[in-house]
C-alpha cells in the first residue's frame, strides 16, 4: 500500500478487499522508505520520465508492504487492483475506486511470481513471514 493509501486512511478497506478475494496475509508492516530504498525497489523503471516523481511519491509518507499468498496470486491480484491508471481500471477495482491518478494509485503489485519473491525479500526478513 502506497503513501496515498496511508494518507487516506484506506489501509483497512484495501486489506479487507484483498482478504475477501482469498489472499492470505503472510507479512505486513509500516515503513518510511528512504530515497535509496525506493530507487532500488523501482530500479527496473530507472530512466523512465516518471521515475523521479515515483521515487518522490513513494518517499512522501509511510508505505505498508504486504506479502500475500494465493494460487494464481499475480494474475488474481492484478484483476483485483485494476489497471495502473485508474482512468483505465475496471469498475469495482481498488485503483478505480480509490486512486487519484496514474502515479498515485494506492497499491503496488508484483508483475510475476519470480519478482514477487524478490520484492517480498526486499521488505521482509524470514522471521517476519508466516
Ligand atoms: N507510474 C507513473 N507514470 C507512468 C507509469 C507508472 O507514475 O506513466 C508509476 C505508478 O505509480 C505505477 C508505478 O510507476 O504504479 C510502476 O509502474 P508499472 O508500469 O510497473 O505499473 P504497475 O505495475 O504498478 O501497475
Ligand atoms: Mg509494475
Amino acid at each position: 500500500m502506497k503513501p496515498d493509501c496511508v494518507r487516506k486512511n484506506l489501509q483497512g478497506e484495501v486489506l479487507a478487499r484483498i482478504q475477501q478475494a482469498g489472499f492470505t496475509v503472510v507479512g505486513m508492516k509500516q515503513i518510511n522508505m528512504t530515497k535509496a530504498m525506493a530507487e532500488g525497489f523501482y530500479a527496473v523503471h530507472k530512466g523512465r520520465p516518471f521515475f523521479d516523481g515515483l521515487v518522490e511519491f513513494m518517499t512522501s509518507g509511510a508505505c505498508v508492504p504486504v506479502a500475500l499468498e494465493k494460487d494464481n496470486a499475480v494474475a488474481d491480484y492484478r484483476t483485483l487492483i485494476g489497471a495502473t491508471d485508474p482512468k483505465d481500471a475496471a469498475p469495482g477495482t481498488i485503483r478505480k475506486d480509490f486512486a487519484d491518478n496514474k502515479g498515485e494509485n494506492i497499491v503496488h503489485g508484483s508483475d510475476s511470481a519470480e519478482n514477487g519473491i524478490i520484492e517480498v525479500s526486499y521488505f521482509f526478513a524470514q522471521t517476519e513471514l508466516l
